[in-house]
């Protein structure tokens, strides 16, 4: 991964130009005059002010040069340097060069991105003071019963106790209650709580105590192995193990090797996944502090976080960042290991913007870093199965789970000529009554909120179209509403047919298909003395309420748990014996080509859930289509197997990974604009004095699969190729033609190299 802009690899060469990312869309860097003093102290990486048209921009120096383009008197002089050292290094700076050349995307935007905010707005690059909670030793040793009937310090006593090391930022108690300083003041007073001031946790650093692990089993311990050969040097790993293998143990081990090297720890975790408990397991397993980043930490701990891995003082630098898809671009001080947990989840792409993948970023990092990097799951993504079997990636198995846990039986429920009550077969309501009797819970799964997708009048055939998409309006009955879930337009339930005025009361308008608010409804009748529970998202819109629930399912005061895929991932709930699946076939026949290989993973991580300590599970699975392959090997746990089979469609029809894509995507309100962008780029296609352009095809322009959404038709351009490189030849050619296209304003584009969703 070179870069011919800053060979000089962070020297700067005595000049008096200087060349500047400025975070605004545009594929090049500005020529600035810089005054003997000022170069000086410029090196790349080093944030300054420059003036932009009428405008005072945050840029980045990329390079110090003696020549430019422009004559001297028609350069702009910088205004300011901001920083005394790079906020980032040679390394940081040329993987961000090169996510700006693979993913298309303007150079000064992608250094943007990869800063946290307050270095973006011009802040100095030191931490921030906060104020900090964190329980006693008092409160450590108080049971919450003892607060008596201060329900409200009761509730922040038993939060603080999940997480009993780690410090509480005003910013992570405001996401749990809306009013908590009057209660967590008395608890201050009590003693049971400290408040302290700290510009980073950091500083309180403990060093990492060397501990090996001594209950993994054959599996976990060749894994280890493995990976520690790898330890110094370049290799990846696909660490794929069972849902309840024991994968973390293994991260544990390795994580401990790598510290004791005196080197730093990378972990990127799928969004739903940065829970406070993860986090707490991790300072718990390594006896030290971690940083951590994700989108919903304020300004201030973001940035103290950041900086907290680049510093400079080996005893108060964090070891291990924990973080999701953007920590990726964090700068060390001294990495030697990035580990990726659910490396196959969709939230690893970033789907608007700057369209990265960070398992991808992540690979070209350890790779120009020459580090190991661990990509972990129980269901591998097919790209990285494929890696896998090219021998690029080397691939570990862990078949058994850890513990005496045994796998649950899978059985496809054959559902076509049956009456189903709100969704439920006669035999899957059987099943939950036989593990209730037992004291056990069920867990049913259905990845749909709301109580019906559409809303129909048996009269004339009238459907609740959404008005600005297409797509239905999803009746949500307890909320009294219609609401689409794809712009947000909603309206109240019609008392008559909007078409044919029949009276809505008199039946005429019913509800169509299953949500989980009408699965709700119908367990509380048929299981009237059971508690019963709901999470999607509309459950757990109220601030600390998904904890809380997930909270009480896992104390096993509920019997029946019911959800999409909130439920699905990562938590472990130790009395489930029943997993149900309400319905496995919208994944099967959709228009996107990856729908099946998510229906499958999807099924899986749910199925995990089923009996994970030492009674063993029962998943059933409703279908209409029971003797479909791809189920049947889901139900003999064969993922190898699923994929087999999916690799062999991709084969045949040449799709990833045995092909390359980039979309080229276009929206407006007028349905002829895409139409005419898409079409006259088409025509502006170069002509790549290369063999190679042959082997590039290009489909459409044709609709998107949800052709208008919130008012605005939408077209997109398949760019397909079996060369990743050929791709990026053409695209880094074609793009300034398509940017001076005259009707490009007329509307919204954007590039999508390796694209995951096609929608
Ligand atoms: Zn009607
Ligand atoms: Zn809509």
């Amino acid at each position: 991964m070179q870069d011919s802009l800053f060979n000089s690899t962070g020297q700067s060469e005595p000049g008096q130009t200087v060349q500047v990312a400025v975070p605004k869309p545009l594929r090049q860097l500005f020529d600035y005059l810089a005054s003997p003093q000022q170069l000086a102290r410029l090196q790349p990486g080093i944030r300054v002010k420059v003036p932009f048209g009428r405008q005072q921009l945050v840029g980045i120096v990329v390079c110090c040069t003696q020549d430019s383009h422009y004559a001297r008197h028609k350069l702009k002089p910088i205004s300011d340097i901001i920083d005394d050292t790079p906020c980032f290094a040679a390394d940081t700076l040329a993987l961000l060069h090169w996510v700006s050349r693979y993913y298309q995307h303007p150079v000064g935007e992608v250094f943007s991105h990869a800063l946290p905010a307050l270095l973006r707005q011009g802040k100095p690059a030191s931490p921030v003071t906060e104020n900090i909670w964190q329980l006693s030793e008092l409160g450590q040793q108080t049971d919450s019963v003892t607060l008596g009937r201060a329900i409200k310090q009761r509730q922040i006593l038993d939060y603080l106790k999940q997480a009993p090391s780690t410090a509480q930022t005003v910013d992570q108690l405001n996401r749990q209650w809306d009013n908590w300083r009057d209660a967590m003041r008395r608890l201050e007073e009590k003693g049971l709580v400290r408040q302290t001031q700290q510009t980073s946790i950091f500083a309180s650093t403990v060093k990492p105590v060397a501990k090996a692990l001594h209950n993994l089993n054959l599996e976990q311990q060749q894994a280890v192995e493995h990976i520690r050969q790898a330890i110094g040097k370049h290799q990846a790993f696909l660490l794929e193990g069972i849902t309840g293998s024991g994968k973390t143990e293994v991260y544990m081990q390795i994580i401990i090797d790598v510290l004791e090297r005196g080197q730093q720890v990378l972990v990127l975790v799928p969004e739903i996944g940065l829970t406070p408990q993860l986090v707490e397991r991790f300072e718990r397993h390594l006896h030290t502090h971690v940083a951590v980043l994700h989108s919903s930490m304020n300004d201030n701990e973001r940035l103290n976080n950041w900086l907290a891995v680049q510093d400079k003082n080996n005893d108060t630098r964090a070891q291990v960042l924990i973080g999701t898809r953007s920590a990726v671009f964090t700068p060390f001080k001294n990495l030697g290991l990035i580990l990726i947990d659910e490396e196959h989840d969709l939230s690893l792409k970033q789907q608007d913007g700057l369209r990265y993948s960070a398992r991808d970023v992540a690979i070209m990092r350890a790779h120009s870093a020459n580090i190991p990097i661990v990509l972990g799951s129980a269901t591998p993504s097919l790209e990285t199965l494929y890696n896998a079997q090219q021998q690029r990636y080397t691939h570990l198995l862990l078949k058994q789970r850890a513990g005496n846990a045994i796998l649950p039986d899978i059985h496809l429920l054959d559902v076509r000529s049956q009456k189903l009550e709100h969704g439920l077969s006669a035999q899957l309501i059987q099943r939950i009554r036989a593990h209730l009797q037992q004291g056990n819970q069920a867990l049913l799964f259905l990845n749909r909120r709301g109580f019906a997708p559409v809303l129909m009048c048996y009269e004339c055939g009238w459907l609740s179209h959404c008005p600005r998409c297409d797509a239905y309006l999803t009746l949500h009955q307890r909320a009294r509403r219609l609401r689409c879930h794809h712009c947000g337009s909603e309206t109240h339930i019609p008392h008559h047919c909007p078409d044919c005025q029949t009276d809505g009361k008199q039946t005429e308008l019913n509800p169509v298909g299953l949500g989980t608010e009408r699965v709700e409804e119908a367990l509380i009748n048929l299981f009237p003395d059971k508690t019963i529970l709901r999470i999607d998202r509309d459950s757990t819109r109220k601030k600390g309420e998904l904890e809380n629930k997930l909270q009480q399912a896992k104390e096993g005061n509920i019997d029946i748990l019911l959800g999409t895929q909130m439920l699905a991932k990562g938590h472990h709930f130790p009395r489930v014996t029943l997993v149900g699946i309400l319905s496995a076939d919208q994944g099967l026949y959709s228009a996107d080509f990856r729908a099946s290989e998510r229906m499958g993973q999807l099924i899986l991580q749910v199925a995990g859930r089923a009996g994970r300590e030492q009674q063993k599970g029962e998943v059933l699975i409703q279908t209409c289509h029971p003797e479909n392959p791809l189920l049947l090997d889901l139900q003999h746990h064969s993922y190898p197997d699923f994929c087999k089979d999916l690799f062999i469609e991709r084969e045949q029809a040449q799709l990833p990974p045995y092909t390359y894509h980039v979309l080229i995507r276009a929206e407006a309100l007028d349905e002829n604009a895409p139409i005419e962008f898409l079409t006259a780029a088409k025509n502006t296609r170069p002509v790549i004095a290369n063999k190679a352009a042959d082997n590039i095809e290009i489909f459409g322009p044709f609709p998107a699969p949800m052709a208008r959404r919130a008012g605005r038709y939408r077209y997109q351009m398949l760019c397909q190729s079996s060369h990743r490189s050929d791709l990026q030849q053409l695209m880094h050619h074609w793009l300034p033609l398509i940017e001076k296209l005259p009707n490009r304003k007329k509307v919204r584009w954007s590039i999508d190299v390796d694209p995951q969703e096609m929608f």
